[in-house]
């Protein structure tokens, strides 16, 4: 078949598993080129390891540090007509390469949420390799299954307080107009909470430390977005930042508990899967981009997971903000950065939105979430959708 993307919305239904692999191989690239991350970690578990930053902390992980990787993510498989989704395919290259390169790699493809995968992930960590010393949870996911009440929660991404309105860019149709947002309700937000918030990753860690699969010293941590005033009233102070705000409580738990030095480290907007579907980031990260890359501070996913693991979670001195949390949203939050963003943010309009802001690389960043327009790849030869993976 011949695979050309199919964009609906803010989301694409297709993937190119040669341009995938090639993503994977780049980010690898990348961690082999950078010093070994001294003390990093060896035996590593990462939840949510197939896309955007859990597939760049596995990737760190494996190629920074040798590490030995169980991830656990929810993919779709290939068929003879449709093709895999992105991380099905990413997780495949990584797995292929890792592999080649003597490291120990499997993968879990099911709920991450559910007890089922968590007894899995234990039974291959007591198997294959003793005890993990990191558990990454990078979990972003739009619903889910409360594995106690079978009860499904779905979240919203929405303002609390008052209605909110806003500048925002649709990217299906280039047009920029102003979009309204209104409040969530009370259940909307303890909904968004149940899926997004920290109890999970406690339950995870609860399972893994009860089944003595954890090493004294074990690490976890868990990711999250803070942002400045122009994200906040949709992200930071809205219904995400609430679940957000439970990790920090997810985190003191954790670590009380004894199972783990548990942190919540603070990452930089990005395009991913799930960042292009809230309203507002697509405007807001296309000027990031703009202003970052005339900086010179530009970074993706894997040029943050390596400075998460040599400047925060590996290192005797962390930078740490006053709630513990692993800052590495350092360069995106520079007050002159964050000016520069300001001052251009009610200046774009549809005409001049590629000249303002760098949509161009937005678009090109989120094709390429998908393996579409990545170098050498031949988008018009007719290839097979099928990719054989060992995934349990
Ligand atoms: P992503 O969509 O690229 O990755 C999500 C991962 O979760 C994938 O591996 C997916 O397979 C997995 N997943 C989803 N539902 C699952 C389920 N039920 N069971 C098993 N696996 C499941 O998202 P991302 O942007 O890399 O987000 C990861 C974390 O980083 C989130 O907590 C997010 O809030 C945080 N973060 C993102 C940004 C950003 O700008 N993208 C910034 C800071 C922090």
């Amino acid at each position: 078949m011949i695979i050309q993307p199919k964009v609906r919305g803010f989301i694409c239904t297709n993937a190119h598993p040669q341009g995938c692999a090639a993503n994977v191989r780049e980010q690898i690239d990348y961690i082999k080129a950078q010093p070994k991350i001294e003390g990093g970690p060896k035996n590593v578990l990462v939840v949510g390891a197939s896309t955007g930053y859990g597939l760049a902390s596995r990737i760190a992980a494996a190629f920074g540090s040798d590490a030995n990787t169980l991830g656990v993510f929810f993919e779709k498989p290939p068929t003879d007509k449709r093709t895999a989704s992105a991380g099905y395919y990413n997780a495949a290259a990584f797995e292929e390469e890792a592999h080649k390169a003597g490291l120990y790699a499997k993968s879990i493809n099911g709920d991450a949420f559910s007890d089922e995968v968590k007894a899995q992930a234990i039974d291959m960590i007591k198997q294959d390799m003793g005890k993990v010393d990191l558990v990454v949870y990078s979990l972003a996911s739009p619903r889910r299954k409360d594995p106690k009440t079978g009860e499904l929660h779905s979240s919203v991404l929405k303002p609390i307080g008052k209605s909110y309105t806003a500048r925002n860019l649709n990217t299906d149709k280039l047009e920029i107009g102003d979009i309204t947002l209104d409040p969530a309700n009370e259940e909307e937000i303890a909904a968004t909470v149940k899926v997004m918030g920290g109890e999970d990753w406690e339950l995870w860690l609860d399972a893994l430390g009860k089944a003595g699969v954890l090493t004294d010293d074990c690490k976890t941590v868990a990711y999250t977005y803070i942002g400045e005033q122009l994200t906040w009233p949709i992200y930071g102070h809205a219904t995400i930042g609430k679940a957000k705000e439970d990790l920090d409580r997810a985190a003191k738990a954790i670590s009380a508990s004894g199972q783990a030095d548990a942190h919540v480290a603070v990452l930089k907007a990005l395009v991913t899967q799930s960042s292009s579907a809230i309203p507002v980031m697509p405007l807001y990260i296309s000027l990031v981009y703009k202003v970052m890359k005339e900086e010179g501070t530009h970074e993706g996913c894997i040029e943050q997971l390596y400075r998460l693991y040599t400047e925060g979670l590996y290192t005797d001195s962390p930078r740490l903000d006053s709630d513990n949390r692993y800052r590495i949203d350092d360069k995106e939050l520079r007050p002159e950065t964050q000016a520069k963003i300001e001052k251009l943010w009610p200046e774009v309009t549809e005409e001049n939105l590629f000249d303002l802001t760098d949509y161009k690389g937005y678009q090109a960043d989120f094709l390429k979430l998908f393996g579409f327009g990545v170098d050498g790849i031949d988008y018009d030869a007719d290839i097979s959708p099928i990719v054989e993976a060992d995934f349990k």
